[in-house]
């Protein structure tokens, strides 16, 4: 039997056949003899034998199946006729049985009929032997049918070798084959798991705003872009796919050229960071951000061009708006101090290079703005400029600049104009147009605007410059009274700088110690006795002598350096009435009256200096009188009502100066906390003249009873203006009828002669 041994990873291993012996050798070579005469039975085996075969012998053919039970020849010589079971039985027997049937029988007989010879043949014999036999007949039959057999097997056995290698290579390529099928499996599982991830990558560049793209290089072809080109583009993605150019062909024609040229050095670069327009078919306009990188092979050849572009127009919109309002008044829209000066410039260097290209700077600024800021409300202020600005606008034509640049402050710029004629006739058109009421709202508004004109004519290499002189022959027309134009010279210019050097040795002046006070005596008017002084302030300037405060007080009021100095006039009356209180006990009765400016009482810590300077002087507060103007009431309302309430806590009193001068409502004057009311001098010296000021002065007095409040008259100057102020009972006066300002030692003089 034939037993193929596998091993699972390599050829089998050497097939073997499992034998009783080795049939090729006839030493090893059972032969079977199976006769019933005793001598054949002898004869046959001992010739066998010499030749060197193992024999077994029976008698019968019983014997013969019992023998082969033991043990399986190789070979069987077979006697037909034999008792009981003949030879032919037996061969039919053995030839039956799957065990025997293998084993060749040769019959031996003395029959030599053909016809028992085929019934041999056909009982399963190889051979046929004829009785008496010769010995080498026998010897040479039998080692045919054993070679015969040898080959049989031998075949047999390469056979089962051949059925093994088939089997072999049969396992071989099934192995092959399982191993392929999973390698198909495998490979259509990365195909299907790529296919997953080119769909989710899809999903993803369709999910985005963006439009991603991607372009041969050679030939120049689009071969992808993203579903956001619908939105970005406004056209199918089709439309590029087919047409390479169109891309660029949608680009703004303004930025088409910038862009060509960037596209060309591409290769070059290997990447681009472009932004432009670009139009869609329904002809708006969208920006766009473009940014892109050159793929290339393996050798540096550039293969692809892969980009994204992104729609900017919201950010290029947004910065526009940040630009324009960067350069633009929030509330009238109008173009703001920057934007004007980098007009002015312009215009200025255009003139220059043009010589007969003359332009004007007007500085506009309302006169009353303040007033209807505050009487109606921040809004309704805020509705004014707006409606000024319109009108401003009106009055130009498209190329002039009209300009906010603070609060009531506009500024226009004229430009191409042929000699200043051209900007006077705007000025008197925007006064006459500002001259008629604006209705804002239910209100009816009055304004006007004071102008300052400044022609470029004159040289100007800034322009700063021209707006500074537009800005002083502004205030120009206000000191000419407002609602008019003036138009900027030389001589404002001095003026202004005067006042630049003033401000500057005003800035010194405390710390050189060039102020001093001056004492007007005030009058009781009834007993014509001095009741008090009122404290000036006077700057003696080392080279330009004695200025007065009415030039100074305005100065130091814009430079802010009016606190400094206020608390100095505060600090230094307090510390001569002291001296003189200590010196006269008469002095104790007198009463001080000192200036204050607004800032002074605006300024945070103001009632602790106040109450440092009484405690550091040792001043009694009911010796001292505050005085305050109208303007400083009207522009603070209820913060300044408990400011002033806080002085009065002080026990200080409070005076209201200049009164009529400025706008305010003798209706609200008994909201605040006033003692006295000092009449304006221009009512006072005017009362002899007109009956007019007379009738005021005696309204002002009976006004100022009714709230509980005394009068004090200013710029008495006459005998008969003293009597006139007896008759309408004002209490007190002041005024060089009585004694011009005086010095520290006049002042002490007046005290000393007090009975
Ligand atoms: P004021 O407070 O109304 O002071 C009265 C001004 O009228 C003083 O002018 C005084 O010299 C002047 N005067 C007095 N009697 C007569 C008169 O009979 N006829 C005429 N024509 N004038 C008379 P002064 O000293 O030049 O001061 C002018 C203004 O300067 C003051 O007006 C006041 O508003 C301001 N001022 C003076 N000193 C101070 C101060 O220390 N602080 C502040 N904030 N302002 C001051
Ligand atoms: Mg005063
Ligand atoms: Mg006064």
């Amino acid at each position: 039997m034939i037993v193929p041994v596998f091993n699972s990873s390599s050829e089998p291993l050497q097939s073997h056949v499992e034998d009783d012996g080795d049939m090729q050798t006839a030493t090893q070579a059972k032969i079977l003899i199976v006769d019933d005469l005793p001598d054949n039975l002898r004869v046959l085996s001992i010739t066998l034998m010499k030749q060197g075969y193992q024999v077994q012998c029976a008698k019968s053919g019983s014997l013969a199946l019992s023998s082969l039970q033991i043990s399986v020849p190789d070979l069987i010589l077979l006697d037909i006729k034999m008792p009981g079971m003949d030879g032919y039985e037996l061969c039919r027997t053995l030839k039956a049985d799957p065990n025997t049937q293998d084993i060749p029988i040769i019959f031996l007989s003395a029959l030599d009929d053909v016809f028992d010879k085929l019934k041999a043949f056909r009982a399963g014999g190889v051979d046929y032997i004829t009785k008496p036999f010769q010995l080498e007949e026998v010897l040479a039959r039998v080692k045919n049918q054993l070679a015969l057999r040898a080959a049989k097997l031998e075949i047999c056995h390469l056979n089962a070798k051949l059925e093994q290698r088939v089997q072999y290579r049969t396992h071989q390529l099934l192995m092959v084959n399982q191993q392929l099928e999973q390698e198909i499996a495998e490979h259509q599982q990365t195909e299907q798991r790529l296919r997953e991830s080119e769909k989710r990558l899809e999903g993803i560049l369709n999910s985005l705003e963006d439009v991603v793209w991607s372009a041969s290089v050679q030939p120049q072809q689009i071969l992808y872009m993203s579903s956001a080109t619908e939105k970005v583009y406004g056209r199918p993605i089709a439309d590029f796919l087919q047409n390479s150019n169109l891309r660029l062909d949608v680009i703004h024609p303004e930025d088409r050229p910038r862009i060509e040229q960037a596209i060309h050095s591409l290769l070059e670069s290997g990447s681009l960071d472009l932004e432009y327009r670009i139009i869609q078919p329904s002809g708006e306009i969208r920006w766009l951000s473009d940014r892109c990188y050159v793929i290339y092979d393996q050798n540096r050849i550039p293969v692809r061009i892969d980009g994204i572009v992104y729609d900017i127009t919201d950010r290029k919109r947004a910065e526009a708006q940040l630009f324009h309002d960067a350069l633009h008044d929030a509330l009238t829209g109008l173009p703001n101090r920057v934007l004007f000066m980098e007009r002015v410039d312009q215009a200025l260097k255009h003139s220059k290079r043009h010589k007969d290209n003359c332009f004007a700077v007007l500085f506009i600024d309302l006169d009353r703005f303040k007033i209807v800021n505050d009487s109606l409300g921040h809004a309704m202020g805020d509705q004014l400029l707006i409606v000024v600005a319109h009108i401003l606008e009106d009055c130009l034509r498209t190329t002039d600049t009209v300009a906010r640049l603070s609060g009531d402050e506009f500024t226009i710029l004229l430009e191409d104009i042929e000699d200043l004629s051209g900007a006077t006739k705007i000025a008197e058109r925007i006064l006459e147009r500002l001259a008629q009421s604006i209705t804002l709202n239910d209100h009816t508004v009055f304004i006007s605007a004071s102008i300052g004109i400044v022609f470029s004519s004159t040289g100007y290499e800034q322009a700063a410059d021209l707006l500074r002189d537009a800005d002083i022959a502004m205030y120009r027309a206000k000191e000419l009274g407002k609602a008019r134009y003036a138009i900027f010279d030389q001589e404002m210019y001095s003026k202004t700088l005067k006042l630049l050097q003033m401000e500057n040795d005003l800035r010194l002046a405390l710390d050189r110690r060039e102020f001093l006070l001056a004492f007007q005596p005030i009058i009781s008017l009834p007993t014509e006795r001095l009741i008090g002084f009122e404290a000036l302030l006077r700057w003696h300037h080392p080279e330009l002598g004695s200025i007065s405060p009415a030039e100074f007080i305005p100065v130091a009021e814009d430079t802010g350096l009016i606190i400094p100095i206020g608390e100095w006039v505060i600090y230094e009356a307090c510390r001569q009435l002291r001296i003189w209180q200590q010196q006269f006990p008469q002095a104790n009765a007198l009463k001080l009256s000192i200036n204050l400016a607004g800032q002074q009482i605006k300024s945070p810590n103001f009632i602790q200096r106040l109450e440092q300077i009484l405690a550091e002087t040792g001043m009694d507060g009911r010796c001292l009188r505050l005085e305050i103007t109208e303007t400083m009431l009207m522009d603070q309302g209820e913060e300044t009502i408990q400011i002033l309430s806080e002085i009065r806590a002080l026990n200080i009193q409070l005076s209201l100066d200049d009164f009529g001068k400025g706008y305010s409502s003798l209706s609200y004057l008994h909201r605040f906390p006033i003692n006295t009311i000092k009449i304006d001098q221009s009512f006072v010296s005017q009362m002899s003249t007109e009956d007019e000021n007379f009738e005021i002065v005696r309204t002002i007095t009976t006004l100022a009873h009714t709230l509980g409040m005394d009068v004090v008259a200013e710029g008495v100057e006459t005998a008969h203006q003293l009597a006139q102020l007896k008759t309408l009972g004002c209490e007190f006066g002041q005024g060089y009828f009585f004694s011009k300002p005086l010095d520290v030692s006049a002042a002490m003089s007046m005290i000393a002669g007090l009975s």
